[in-house]
């Protein structure tokens, strides 16, 4: 199943990894040196890092950072560094022995060295003779090199050696930084060695004049940042942990708070922008339904929301409102209010919906709500055809249908509204950026207010710096009596457990699902697995006691929709499917979600899933089923679900085990890679950035304050591009 299309448009995360990766700096002559020019490049070096590394400016060197450091401000032990996950280790170590090993080519030659700790080898497979006319028996050494386990023993190849008492400090050198390279690179000389050379050049021939200082200096001393010439300098050549530490801080801090800076900015000036229609009336269709056909009472969540959105649709501006919540949270009635307010202030409604099942549901779920008022509602799908298409269309032309529900059908051209005042999109990870555009076209004056409806909880971290043009509410709070689903994870060895459970259930009269993987790129080995089950399950639960039906992604949307009526209506004791059923679908009879091979799951699938059941007044059951063997990022998946069934937490899991290029509906997000920020590891600067960004905009949101100056130019000349984006919306 495809989620790739909702971030394929979100502008606006791509055009904050253009910026991000434009760098920190403000140009300036000095910056824009050629690297040809710059000692140890030349005309056929500068070619190659370009071609290689994109590399055109002094300022592009500047701001490739090192990729790690090797640490040589400290010596470890022998014992230490076998028991410590070194990459590289520095050493002060007494060369005991050493000799020739081996007949054939290539002989190794291997030395023994040893501290008071313990003892490793040190070993070279080529230029032996040079190498012991240097090695004297009985001398101490600092050895530097990195540490591998080979068949159980430890050993440095090629290690670096110096004679200890030759060192002039006790402790050798400082952090090493490692640069990256290309086998082309290397093949020219310009390995993390020949590049850290350059480097060194570079910025020692570099002097505070040459750097514009942008950040505020109360921001500087606030958080006691380096100054940008010293943060550059000491990013590359650190001579201490600290030193690093302190430059990782301002990039990382950077790197969050120009992208805050932009976002807010660009939504303060999308909402002075964006007029949106005024609904002051709650009138007296809300009201009516409000007072004489609720059908339960409101949660705290929904009515807080309900505020949440009268205050836009009230404001003069246009709502574009993300309204977050779990599955089975009610955001269906919130929706439904929504377009009454609409309705009383004779605005038309539409809800768009992924699939033609959901837009099914919809309909039936709001006709249900609506039966006892004076409220037209209509279903268009693609299977809404001929005359029946023509006369719906007419109606709704001609204001005399209040809420059509559909599927994409709905941004179709010929579909044309009398006067759109509302649009919802729910499970807006399937829709993107330009099919919202396409419904806000089809206001007449002003665009019709936007509701999108989410049941993948976002966590927070990644809201603050993708979802800079939404608001979001959020529902919280599950609906009362609501019984928490219990979930279990079960091995095969339990099988005729969980069969026998089964039986007993749909002895008590529920339902079940049972829903196998389905991975694109092995969509037959799926379905294989999915008959295999089905088969296997009929033998242990066989007609006519039981029945079963199956779903899944090849089957003809007819027959599919066919299977599931059967299953919504109670014909079908088990429904057996691919992950087809992952969205929205509503069987309250429905009590035990099976989740076969739930390893192969990512977490939000699984939450997803465990959401079709537990929506009725039963006691409802999400059992995952897997092999003995896991992998350790597996296991974590499967506590997870099984300790909490809190989307957000499960969310906050989901992002900490894959990053944020890999959740679900985020995929593009992923291009949002920052050189040192981490959106887990500082979620804490992450925060910090965002408040100052906030507070500084609140009091100077033009940035015209004289000490803005720095930070203006720097929006202005890194974050062109970025204006684009609310162009594009
Ligand atoms: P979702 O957020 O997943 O779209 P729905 O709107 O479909 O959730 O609501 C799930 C179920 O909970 C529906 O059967 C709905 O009628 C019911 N429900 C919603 N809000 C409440 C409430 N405040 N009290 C009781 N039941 C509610
Ligand atoms: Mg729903």
């Amino acid at each position: 199943m495809a989620f790739r299309n909702y971030f394929e448009s979100q502008e606006l995360v791509f055009l904050s990894f253009e910026l991000i990766r434009s760098g920190l700096l403000l140009p300036n002559a000095y910056l824009s040196k050629k690297i040809e020019f710059i000692k140890g490049i030349g005309p056929a070096r500068s070619e190659l890092l370009e071609k290689e590394l994109g590399m055109k400016k002094l300022e592009d060197l500047l701001m490739d950072f090192p990729i790690r450091y090797q640490d040589r401000t400290s010596i470890s032990s022998i014992a230490q560094a076998k028991s410590g996950n070194f990459d590289w280790v520095q050493l002060k170590a007494v060369i005991r022995d050493y000799r020739i090993i081996g007949r054939k080519h290539p002989k190794r030659l291997v030395a023994l060295a040893t501290d008071e700790s313990g003892s490793l080898e040190l070993v070279w497979f080529k230029s032996h003779d040079w190498i012991i006319k240097q090695l004297v028996k009985g001398e101490e050494y600092i050895i530097n090199g990195k540490l591998t386990k080979f068949r159980n023993s430890f050993n440095i190849a090629h290690p670096e050696l110096e004679l200890a008492r030759e060192k002039k400090t006790k402790v050798s050198g400082n952090l090493i930084p490692i640069y990256r390279s290309t086998e082309k690179l290397t093949k020219r000389g310009l390995d993390t060695k020949g590049r850290g050379k350059i480097m060194k050049g570079v910025v020692a021939g570099m002097s505070r004049d040459d750097f514009w200082e942008y950040l505020p200096d109360y921001l500087i001393d606030k958080f006691k940042f380096s100054s940008i010439y010293d943060t550059i300098r000491n990013v590359h050549f650190p001579e201490s942990q600290r030193d690093l530490k302190i430059a990782e801080n301002r990039i990382i801090f950077e790197e969050f708070f120009f992208l805050q800076l932009r976002l807010i900015k660009q939504y303060l000036n999308k909402k002075k922008q964006i007029k949106g229609i005024v609904f002051p009336e709650v009138g007296d269709l809300f009201l009516e339904f409000f007072n004489d056909h609720l059908p339960f009472s409101l949660t705290g969540a929904q009515e807080r929301v309900l505020k949440e959105i009268r205050r836009d649709l009230g404001s003069g501006v246009q709502m574009n409102r993300l309204l977050q919540g779990d599955v089975g949270s009610g955001k269906t009635i919130v929706a439904f209010m929504t377009v009454l307010l609409a309705r009383d202030n004779g605005y038309q409604s539409c809800l768009m919906a992924p699939t033609e099942i959901l837009a099914q549901q919809h309909f039936e779920s709001i006709s249900e709500l609506a039966k006892d008022m004076r409220f037209r509602v209509a279903l268009l799908t693609g299977s809404v055809k001929g005359s029946q298409r023509k006369e719906l269309l007419r109606m709704l032309r001609l204001g005399a249908i209040d809420l059509v529900i559909g599927t994409h059908a709905l941004i179709e051209d010929k579909v044309i509204f009398d006067n759109l005042g509302l649009s919802i999109i729910d499970e807006q990870h399937r829709f993107g950026v330009a099919q919202r555009a396409k419904l806000w076209q089809k206001g007449k004056e002003l665009p019709p207010h936007v509701l999108i409806m989410s049941a993948t909880p976002i966590p927070r971290t990644l809201h603050m710096t993708t979802y800079g043009d939404l608001d979001v509410s959020v529902i919280d709070e599950l609906p009362p009596g609501r019984k928490p689903v219990k979930t279990l994870h079960k091995t095969e060895y339990f099988r005729p457990d969980v069969i026998k459970f089964m039986k007993k259930q749909i002895a008590e009269g529920r339902q079940i699902y049972i829903v196998y993987p389905l991975i694109e790129e092995s969509e037959n080995m799926d379905l294989e697995d999915l008959n295999n089950g089905y088969e296997k399950l009929m033998t242990f639960l066989p007609r006519p006691d039981y029945q079963i039906g199956v779903v899944h992604g090849r089957m003809k949307p007819e027959e599919k929709e066919k299977e599931m009526q059967r299953f919504s209506a109670g014909t079908t004791h088990i429904l057996v499917s691919t992950t087809v059923i992952e969205v929205g679908v509503n069987v309250p009879n429905a009590s035990v979600m099976i989740i076969e091979n739930a390893n192969r799951f990512g977490l939000s699938q699984l939450h997803q899933l465990r959401g079709r059941v537990g929506r009725g007044a039963n006691q409802s059951y999400c059992i995952l089923m897997t092999g003995n063997k896991l992998s350790e990022e597996a296991k974590v998946r499967l506590n997870t679900m099984v300790r909490t069934t809190d989307g957000f937490e499960v969310a906050e899991v989901d992002l900490a085990l894959r990053g944020p290029g890999n959740i679900q509906g985020l995929e593009q997000s992923g291009k949002l890679v920052f050189k040192k920020a981490d959106l887990i590891e500082h979620k804490n600067i992450l925060k910090i950035s965002r408040e100052v960004a906030r507070e500084i905009l609140d009091e100077d949101p033009e940035l015209l304050a004289p000490e803005h100056r720095g930070i203006r130019k720097y929006l202005e000349t890194r974050h062109k591009k970025a204006a684009l984006w609310s162009r594009i919306s």
